[in-house]
């Protein structure tokens, strides 16, 4: 099956983190509701993890000069809570799994340190309704 490359938060946060973003368009939208899926029902598509712009900010209108440029966290920011969610799943960048054992490895990891104690957005977040 084929193979998508996401960025940790773009794996973990996904299915969690329900928010509308009209403003960054249809194809992010469409790629957006692709990685829900992924995640949420599919089994045997290749999802790689990998460090940096993936295929949902390649469809983003924040991303300027291959870097995310958005005023709630900037590319710098991005990685670094990348790097400890990364951690937080016990993985390594370029790990590739089926879209069914990322789903299996996120229910039994969330939600993480992170959620509970950096996340700007866990206010809002739906992750702690599934402990
Ligand atoms: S609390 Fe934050 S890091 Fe955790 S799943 Fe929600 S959006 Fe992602």
């Amino acid at each position: 099956m084929e193979k998508m490359q996401l960025r940790p938060h773009h794996v973990f946060c996904e299915r969690f983190l329900k928010v509308e973003l009209p403003d960054r368009g249809s194809e992010f939208e469409q790629v957006q509701q692709e990685i829900k899926d992924l995640i949420e029902t599919d089994e045997d598509t290749q999802v790689k993890i990998i460090e940096g712009v993936d295929d949902l900010c390649k469809v983003c209108p924040d991303l300027q000069d291959d870097r995310c440029q958005n005023l709630f966290g900037n590319e710098d920011a991005v990685r670094k809570w990348d790097g400890i969610i990364i951690k937080g799943l016990d993985v390594s960048y370029g790990e590739i799994m089926t879209s069914g054992d990322w789903r299996r490895l996120i229910e039994q990891k969330s939600p993480l340190d992170f959620c509970r104690n950096r996340c700007q957005w866990k206010s809002i977040c739906t992750v702690f309704k599934s402990v």
